[in-house]
């Protein structure tokens, strides 16, 4: 009977005991610190172990091998068959290394071209190494093609290119281009004199928006187009004798061909068709005096103002007038612009004459009066 109650007792021991461990074990927070550390050679692993100071928790950790610390020592160079090397020692375990360095260029003597090159094949040229007698070869870039002169398969005209052709001697090879007839204003041409001619003539007719720079640009094509469409012409954008008439001489070339000079019209005196009246545009004439060019034109009577006008004093004179006889109510800046135009307009139906809004001498003369 008392064994049997040892047994029982041992036995309930051994389970607090177990329990106690068990609630010891996974209660402690460990506070971990180094105990022991070896540090690494580049020869062996070092360790470390790490504990806990409140329970018996420790573990031990291996730590990467060290690197060699790498001193040069010496170079033995490449030859063109022999490959050198640098050669290393570490300074701590005094091991060898050695770096392979690149094989050696041959030495060539002279080159001795052994195929001639062409304009259609590469050649070939060979020599060999003065050290080793390695045998080299390099090709020779192709020669340019031999070409003839240019040759017109089809004529340029007034209004479009023409196609030249030039012919290598030697292969062949036809080359072919588009040019212009000469005095062609174009997109690809460098800024120049003959150009602004245009702009400023494009921009008198009211189809060009910039700046006189003498720069054949993405405008003054579209404004090109523009005025070949006005005048029937194929729109290319491209200012070919045709569209240049009005700006330009042309002359005779020896075979009797026109030609574009680039040179302006110099015009003689006016012959007058109509005159201008008081109340009415005139139309005249004038002629270059070297090719003959006419150029017809309307025109106004002295004195007219008409919109468009900028910053002048007649405009002034005319704007303050209308103001005074409470017809417009700015001031005057001596723009005529829409207002001064409707004003104009205005007064010509109060005083019965045609509503043109251009003041010609017949409406200022009205107004003063009024
Ligand atoms: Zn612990
Ligand atoms: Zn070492
Ligand atoms: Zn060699
Ligand atoms: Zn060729
Ligand atoms: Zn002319």
């Amino acid at each position: 009977m008392i064994k049997r109650c040892w047994l029982i007792v041992a036995a309930l021991l051994l389970i607090f005991a177990g329990v106690a461990l068990a609630q010891e074990g996974a209660a402690c927070e460990h506070k971990l610190y180094v105990r022991e550390r070896v540090e690494s050679t580049c020869t062996r692993h070092g360790w470390e172990i790490v504990a806990c100071e409140k329970c018996t928790y420790s573990r031990s950790t291996n730590l990467e091998i060290a690197r060699h610390d790498w001193t040069f020592l010496t170079e033995v160079k490449s030859t063109c068959t022999t490959q050198g090397y640098n050669k290393y020692e570490c300074k701590s375990c005094h091991t060898f290394m050695k770096e392979e360095l690149e094989l050696g260029k041959h030495t060539y003597g002279t080159w001795k071209v052994v195929l001639e090159p062409t304009c259609t094949e590469k050649g070939t040229r060979v020599s060999y190494c003065l050290h080793c007698g390695a045998k080299g070869a390099a090709s020779i870039d192709k020669l340019p093609h031999p070409f003839d002169g240019w040759t017109v398969i089809r004529e340029a005209t007034d209004r479009s290119t023409g196609v030249e052709e030039r012919v290598c001697s030697a292969c062949r090879l036809v080359e072919s281009r588009q040019f212009y007839p000469r005095g062609t204003l174009h997109p690809e041409m460098e800024k120049n004199e003959s150009v602004q001619i245009l702009q400023a003539f494009l921009i008198e007719k009211g189809l060009l928006n910039s700046r006189i720079d003498g720069d054949y640009g993405k405008k003054t094509q579209e404004a090109v187009k523009k005025y070949q469409q006005l005048k029937g012409y194929e729109p290319t954008g491209i200012a070919f004798p045709q569209t240049l008439v009005p700006l330009f001489c042309t002359s005779q070339d020896k075979d009797g061909t026109e030609i574009m000079t680039n040179t302006p019209h110099v015009y003689g005196d006016w012959t007058i068709f109509e005159q201008a009246t008081a109340s009415a545009q005139g139309l005249r004439s004038h002629e270059c005096v070297f090719c003959s060019y006419k150029c017809e034109e309307t025109y106004d009577p002295s004195g007219t103002l008409r919109p468009g006008m900028e910053d002048s004093e007649e405009v002034k004179a005319l704007q303050r007038l209308l103001i005074d006889k409470k017809i417009i109510s700015t001031i005057a800046d001596g723009d005529y612009g829409a207002r001064t135009e409707l004003g104009v307009k205005t007064f010509q139906q109060m005083a019965g004459l045609e509503p043109t809004g251009i003041c010609y001498p017949e409406t200022m003369e009205a107004l003063k009066n009024w």
